[in-house]
């Protein structure tokens, strides 16, 4: 009689196929006495597998994790902001900027990833150089305030705010500037760098094009003039670290239609009414990419 593989016993013909298993070849039999000892034998190889399993990763999988992991921690610990940013309002679906204004949770496994949060600070890098090389040729260029802070607006009694990446207060001889201008600084990658570069701001991106011009608007109190100077816009190709520079004149219309959607979004918030879908679609390139989806598409509405 064959004996139990796990305890010796006398088997009763229980048999386990591990083909699963990484350390059995397929179709490996084994014979157990009963189904408890089939069950102990399988949390053991489970546990031996999943040893084997770490030791297989590659210290660049087990350190990039590590880093991850904490960059999601510090990010799940931040407060989210209590107000519509303005950075936010050329976003074309109206929902998902009610579900940010919420701070609906995202679905299941939607939060932003390690990856995702170091290309954000990668971003903010290209920024600080940004900084450098304007000013050391020659611009003046504030990005903060006497007190230290991010210059910026507050509106809507607190719920509307945005804040500027600086202001320009002077150019190198040659380059004519007209100051105040408001400066916004974007870093992209290859393929979005060369179509910005190619198309221009407004047409390339959108929402970068309602972020300034709400800027321009609501920055006018707390700096006079800024609104009736073209704001500079710079973009730098992460890829390539080529630069692309382009003049934002003052949009008055595309202004008062940003403005215009920002009240109507916050009365909507206010009143606890969902804004249409952007498509009817689920299908739709927006909804693909967007972390409510799966709420979004489960409401009645
Ligand atoms: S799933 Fe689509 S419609 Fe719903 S909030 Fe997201 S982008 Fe908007």
């Amino acid at each position: 009689m064959t004996a139990c593989y796990q305890c010796g016993q006398p088997a009763r013909g229980f048999r386990w196929a591990p083909t699963q298993q990484r350390r059995f070849t397929a179709g490996t039999l084994r014979q157990f006495c009963s189904l408890d000892c089939l069950s102990l034998h399988t949390e053991h190889i489970t546990e031996d597998v999943m040893l084997d399993y770490n030791q297989k990763r590659s210290i660049s999988e087990q350190i990039t994790e590590k880093i991850d992991q904490t960059l999601e921690k510090v990010e799940q610990q931040k407060t989210p902001r209590s107000y519509l940013g303005a950075s936010r309002l050329g976003e074309e679906c109206q929902r998902r900027l009610q579900f940010e204004f919420w701070h609906q949770p995202v679905d299941q496994g939607q939060h932003f990833r390690g990856q995702l949060l170091r290309i954000f600070q990668f971003g903010h890098q290209f920024e600080a150089l940004a900084i450098n090389w304007l000013r050391a040729a020659g611009f003046e260029l504030y990005t903060e305030t006497r007190e230290g802070g991010q210059f910026g607006f507050s509106a809507a009694d607190g719920k509307l705010k945005g804040h500027v990446d600086g202001i320009f207060n002077g150019a190198p001889a040659g380059i004519e500037m007209d100051c105040p201008a408001l400066w916004e600084c974007k870093s992209m990658n290859n393929k979005s760098w060369k179509d910005t570069a190619k198309r221009g701001v407004v047409l390339a991106k959108p929402i970068y094009a309602a972020q300034v011009v709400l800027y321009q608007a609501y920055m006018e109190p707390i700096v006079p003039g800024i609104s009736q100077n073209p704001a500079l816009f710079t973009a730098v190709n992460k890829d390539t670290c080529e630069l692309y520079f382009e003049w934002l004149p003052f949009d008055a219309g595309l202004a008062q239609q940003c403005s215009d959607k920002a009240v109507a979004i916050l009365q909507a918030c206010e009143s606890g009414e969902l804004l249409p879908r952007i498509s009817t679609d689920a299908g739709h390139y927006h909804c693909k990419m967007c972390p409510w989806k799966q709420q979004c598409w489960e409401a009645r509405t």
